[in-house]
């Protein structure tokens, strides 16, 4: 689950981090009270739950408490990368000297925790990764011991931080891990961590990611949750017990079995295509699970194939093809559908889905180049 940057600034807060004092406003008269109150210039900052926001035109510096009120004006109601804003965050603004990049990540390749730092801060971290690698620090933590001092100062002085600052630099490593920890957040970050023109660290941005499976023990977060913000498709999908990830590509994929969902999508990039999402539709899903899935595919609009993966265990063959069949019955679609279905109930899904003029295939490396070779026949950006 992702939180909104003003909630993250206020655990990071919590735990003593420097935050600048700020507010959310939904209105443009709201804004204008609290810019009143803060008694500074201003920066007003969309609230949703993309990045890049500032390149989009959501985060805009106001002089006066007028200007703050026009530049929510401006912001509200703004669509950034599909989301409309609906909040903006109105925060003391500060003087940048240089921006830093801070973030604590779950690093699979290590097992472990990592801290990740880059004097190349404010951009995506990725970007930074991609074309500097050398730019980007890292330091692996140690989940019994914790982020040590000595591990914080190094990056503090690696980021070229007067010592000084890197004795501030020390404690805000150190917070920022804790709330990482306090969470059971999978990501925590502070892009950018400036360094003022007067010579202090402020954390003026702030992510947080949350591990969903961990939620069930942090109640107070799980009230965070913002709904009307969340990837639709997203909320959607966890409301009828799928775990769907939207991704860029253009092949829709309904695969059972979490592994078996990343197998797929590595077999399709093996043939050339770029799976649209991660789909798991679990184990022993019914027909009503099926047609969620395949529901949310043929909505969306940059899916031009979809690809079945079953391997029937639990799951049984004959209740996908009934969700299949029973879905296409109501949306109907031109998109080709490519099935791979084997195992438990296997003929009866077949002679289900035939009836409906569907054939499955056997074989996974099959179904992938079907499916790929299938996007030839449907344009991009279809209706
Ligand atoms: P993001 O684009 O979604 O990551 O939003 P950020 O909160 O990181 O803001 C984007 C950029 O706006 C930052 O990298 C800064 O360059 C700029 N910015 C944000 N807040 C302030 C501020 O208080 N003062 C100044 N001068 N620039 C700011
Ligand atoms: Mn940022």
């Amino acid at each position: 689950m992702n939180i909104h940057e003003y909630q993250a600034r206020r655990i990071l807060a919590g735990l003593g981090l420097p935050v600048p004092r700020g507010e959310v406003a939904a209105t443009p008269e709201q804004a204008r009270e609290i810019a009143e109150r803060l008694g500074v210039p201003t920066v007003v900052k969309a609230q949703v739950l993309v990045g890049g926001r500032g390149k989009a035109g959501g985060v805009k510096l106001a002089a006066s408490p007028d200007d703050a009120a026009a530049r929510a004006r401006d912001i509200l109601g703004m669509q950034i990368r599909g989301i409309t804003v609906r909040q903006v965050l109105v925060s003391e603004a500060v003087d940048i000297a240089s921006e830093i990049y801070l973030g604590i990540v779950l690093d699979r390749a290590s097992r472990g925790v990592a801290l990740m730092a880059s004097a190349e801060g404010g951009v995506e971290i990725e970007e930074v990764a991609r074309q500097s690698p050398d730019k980007v620090l890292r330091v692996a933590v140690d989940p019994f011991l914790g982020l040590a001092d000595y591990q914080a100062r190094e990056i503090g002085f690696g980021l070229g931080l007067e010592p000084g600052l890197v004795r501030d630099f020390v404690p805000i490593a150190r917070g920022l891990y804790d709330a990482f920890v306090r969470c059971d957040a999978s990501l925590a970050e502070i892009n950018p961590l400036v360094v003022t023109t007067s010579g202090h660290l402020a954390a003026i941005d702030a992510k947080m990611v949350l591990d969903d499976n961990a939620l069930p023990r942090h109640p107070e977060l799980e009230s965070l949750r913002d709904a009307a913000a969340e990837n639709p498709d997203e909320a959607r999908a966890r409301a009828a017990g799928l775990s769907y990830v939207k991704l860029d590509g253009s092949i829709g994929c309904v695969v059972n079995g979490a592994g078996l969902a990343m197998a797929t999508m590595d077999v399709v990039k093996l043939y050339g295509g770029e799976p649209a999402n991660f789909l798991d539709i679990g184990g022993g899903a019914r027909a009503e699970r099926v047609a969620a899935a395949l529901g949310i595919l043929l909505s969306d609009p940059s899916v031009r194939v979809v690809l079945f993966n079953i391997f029937g265990g639990i799951t049984r063959c004959d209740e996908v093809a009934r969700g299949i069949v029973g879905t296409l019955r109501e949306l109907a679609t031109d998109l080709p559908i490519v099935v791979r279905l084997v195992g438990t109930n296997e003929a009866e899904g077949r002679r289900i889905l035939a009836e409906a003029g569907l054939v499955a295939v056997a074989d996974m490396d099959d179904a992938a180049r079907g499916a790929v070779a299938a996007l030839g026949g449907v344009p991009e950006g279809r209706p």
